[in-house]
């Protein structure tokens, strides 16, 4: 008989032993594989139990035997919650754990503890406790009392739900997970059918045996997180890249219900706060895009389509959007998902990197090589009645020397805000060289560009530039060509502007020349010869 004994104790030690190496792994690898926290807690409950139920049976005294019963329920009531709560992880319901929840989980449990270490005082868990001698070992029969009846029917219950759940996922998920799942419900069965049978009284010299199985379920988990990580490919850390992906998602119905969506995809959408799981993803969208391509972008039902989505909130934002077809196992079209990736910064960057290749970065006005590329299209397009002016700033060198290369910046830009007071939309405007600049006018008579010029050269002349403490005059020496009184070719209409800028620096300057085709005329506001063709 004592052997009997013996040998539960002994396999108790070593289940015992067990839990507490499945509790240090699950903490090693709390951060790694979703589970293991409370895994770590379910083992460490489980080793409470066992070392309690151990040193139960190794007790010389009735005090030393209540001592450890107290012992064990630190753990027992909170291992059955534990495993319903892993299982819940597992299967995707995690999000529903809110504090309040779980208080609610593990409050029988704290007070079945309670209960037994005050059983002395009310007798609800054990109505009494008679001790027998057996071979030398004291064991203690229990006759249990009604909160033992809330306490295994709360453990019968979890672990019941436990087993119904995993059951339940067996069937919707994938296959890649029946080891796993399998591993848990043998795990979860081996001790809900030995305490079931404890509880027939059917046990040898009615030891409870459940610690004993838990050798077993230890083993399984441990084996099963070893070989093949238990907790490491299971659905749940599918859905925690769900959670965190960056991208926005969102999951339709075949109907083009909204069904589920990430917090990416919620912070991409505000509207979903009011709008969210539940409604047609038009009518989401409808609400806050006006865009109607966008809407029967949402609407078509083709695989693999894209969209690319200006989205004006506070400031644009761009996203490129994916939408493909979701299948069942059937290989039938279940429904939608449309994928959001938020491009705004490479498309802004993109942006910046073409602006800065036609864009005089001083000045943000065209570089050299755009004004000759834009004018070059507009000759082409009607090339009848073009002006190209050029203008040099008078003396700059002068200005750099007496007040800075930084004030000879700003007269630059200074120089630029007025002509662009001047011009309007149609009209190019360029940064030809370093204090030298150009102009396309089209639509316009030699006459008009001249008179444009005029405004331009009184202005400088009278707006002087301010700067910290400093007033400086610019003024600048204007060339003008047009295609009536010239050629339509580019090259040759720059030749004969620069030409008559070179006229106007050399007559002194801050003035403006014109060609006329047969030579260089100061315009003075006078009459312009009419023009040859
Ligand atoms: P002119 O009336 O004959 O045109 O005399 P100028 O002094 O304007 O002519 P010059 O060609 O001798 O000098 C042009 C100066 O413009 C020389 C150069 O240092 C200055 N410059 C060119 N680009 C920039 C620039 O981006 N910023 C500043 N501050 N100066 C520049
Ligand atoms: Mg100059
Ligand atoms: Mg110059």
């Amino acid at each position: 008989m004592d052997s009997i004994v013996l040998h539960f104790i002994v396999i108790m030690s070593v289940s015992g032993i067990l839990s507490v190496i499945l509790s240090i792994i699950a903490h090693a690898n709390r951060h790694r594989y979703i589970g293991c926290q409370l895994f770590m807690y379910m083992s460490g409950a489980t080793a409470i139990y066992i070392f309690g139920h151990t040193f139960e049976l190794l007790a010389r005294t009735p005090e030393e035997i209540k001592f450890w019963v107290c012992f064990q329920y630190i753990g027992l009531p909170f291992i059955a919650p534990f495993s319903l709560m892993i299982v819940l992880q597992f299967t995707g319901f995690h999000q529903y754990f809110t504090k309040r929840r779980v208080f609610l989980i593990l409050l029988i449990p704290f007070l079945t503890t309670i209960m037994v270490f005050t059983n002395f005082f009310h007798s609800l868990f054990y109505r009494s406790i008679t001790m027998n001698s057996v071979d030398g070992f004291l064991l203690a029969d229990f006759t249990i009392g009604y909160w033992y009846i809330i306490h295994i029917v709360y453990t019968f219950g979890c672990s019941m739900l436990a087993i119904f759940m995993l059951l339940w996922f067996l069937r919707v998920t994938k296959k890649e997970y029946f080891k796993q799942i399998l591993i848990l419900l043998v795990g979860m069965l081996l001790p809900i059918t030995t305490s079931f049978i404890y509880l027939l009284g059917v046990t040898p010299l009615h030891i409870d045996p459940v610690p004993v199985v838990m050798f077993l379920t230890n083993a399984l988990y441990l084996w099963a997180i070893m070989s093949f990580q238990l907790f490491q490919l299971s659905p749940i850390a599918m859905e925690r890249v769900f959670e965190h992906m960056p991208e926005g998602v969102l999951i339709l119905d075949r109907y083009r219900t909204l069904i589920d969506y990430n917090p990416a995809a919620a912070s991409i959408i505000p509207a979903l706060a009011k709008k969210g799981i539940g409604y047609k993803i038009d009518d989401i969208f409808s609400g806050v895009i006006k865009e109607t391509a966008f809407i029967q972008w949402l609407r078509s039902p083709q695989d693999h389509s894209q969209y690319d989505l200006m989205w004006e909130k506070e400031q644009p934002f761009y996203y490129h959007l994916t939408a493909s077809s979701l299948f069942n196992r059937r290989g039938e079209v279940e429904g939608r998902q449309i994928v959001i990736s938020d491009v705004t910064e490479q498309r802004l960057l993109q942006e910046e990197l073409e602006r800065r290749a036609y864009i005089d970065g001083l000045t943000n006005i065209f570089n050299r090589s755009s004004f000759i590329e834009r004018t070059q299209l507009i000759l082409e397009e009607d090339a009848r009645d073009t002006a190209i002016l050029l203008f040099d700033i008078d003396f700059f060198k002068q200005i750099n020397d007496t007040y800075g290369h930084h004030i000879g910046d700003e007269a630059l830009r200074h120089v630029v805000s007025i002509c662009q007071q001047h011009l309007k939309m149609d009209d190019v405007f360029g940064r030809y060289g370093g204090e030298e600049f150009a102009i396309c006018l089209p639509h316009h008579s030699l006459k008009e560009a001249c008179h444009i010029a005029e405004k331009m050269r009184h202005s400088f002349e009278t707006s002087f530039l301010q700067t910290v403490g400093k007033t400086v005059q610019v003024t600048a020496s204007f060339g003008i060509a047009h295609t009536a009184y010239d050629s339509h070719i580019l090259e040759k209409l720059l030749f004969e502007a620069d030409q008559a800028l070179y006229m106007s620096k050399r007559k002194g300057r801050n003035r403006i020349y014109a060609s006329t085709g047969a030579g260089y005329m100061l315009y003075q506001e006078h009459d312009l010869p009419p023009a040859s063709h």
